[in-house]
């Protein structure tokens, strides 16, 4: 009875959320995929979200799949990602519920660039640097392989928000506590990726991030020092 009622929320939270992720330019048409365990089943968008939906998804139309792969209710087919989200939901089931792969508008330029993220905001300072990932291919199990590998680690932020990386050339892997908190992160780490181009293209790019970072780093030895 919990688990019916707690599939029900996570389809009408997935298919709400989805929505506005493509709002807010924090995913595109091409790209995207949200998952919720609930139990022994996993709530996933299904595959063309995006590009056939525009992420208006109805909850009936978010998936419900066991870990096998089957689809017990909803419409549509499996997400080629599907794998990332096993494999993150089996190995970090026991600290959060949600998985986002999401293409944030501002984000996807550090994954264009294949280059790692520092955090600049002190909202993002918790998050610590979102790493860009070695290539691998979309869909395949090496990607899903390399982003575990990459989380495991950083338990405690996925238990406490969220834990991200970038994959080269493709976009934003997450996982978070719940579908809340993944959210917000998402949001935390694209405006984070703004402040960066933003302050590179007003100010000049040359030495920027690094002068950022050192007094960042200053001020907090300083406070923690008091
Ligand atoms: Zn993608």
């Amino acid at each position: 009875m919990e688990t019916i009622a707690g599939v029900m929320e996570a389809r009408a939270k997935l298919a709400r959320l989805g929505a506005l992720l493509f709002d807010r330019r924090l995913t595109d048409a091409c790209g995207g995929n949200m998952s919720v365990r609930v139990g022994d089943l996993v709530c996933l968008t299904p595959s063309l979200s995006g590009s056939k939906h525009q992420w208006q998804l109805e909850p009936e139309e978010v998936l419900v799949v066991d870990f096998e792969g089957n689809i017990l209710e909803g419409e549509g087919t499996l997400s080629r990602e599907i794998n990332v989200h096993f494999k993150l939901h089996r190995e970090f089931g026991g600290v959060g519920n949600a998985v986002i792969h999401a293409h944030p508008r501002n984000l996807m330029v550090f994954a264009a660039m294949a280059v790692s993220m520092p955090p600049v905001l002190e909202a993002t300072l918790k998050f610590g640097e979102v790493k860009c990932l070695e290539y691998a291919p979309a869909h395949s199990q090496i990607l899903a392989d390399t982003i575990a590998e990459a989380l495991r680690g950083q338990e405690d932020r996925i238990a406490k928000q969220a834990a991200g990386v970038i994959a080269s050339w493709h976009g934003l892997f997450l996982m978070g506590k719940d579908l809340d908190a993944a959210f917000d992160a998402v949001e935390r780490f694209d405006t984070n990726a703004y402040c960066i181009l933003m302050a590179q293209q007003a100010l000049g790019g040359e030495g920027l991030l690094s002068r950022q970072r050192e007094a960042l780093a200053a001020s907090r030895r300083r406070f923690q020092a008091s």
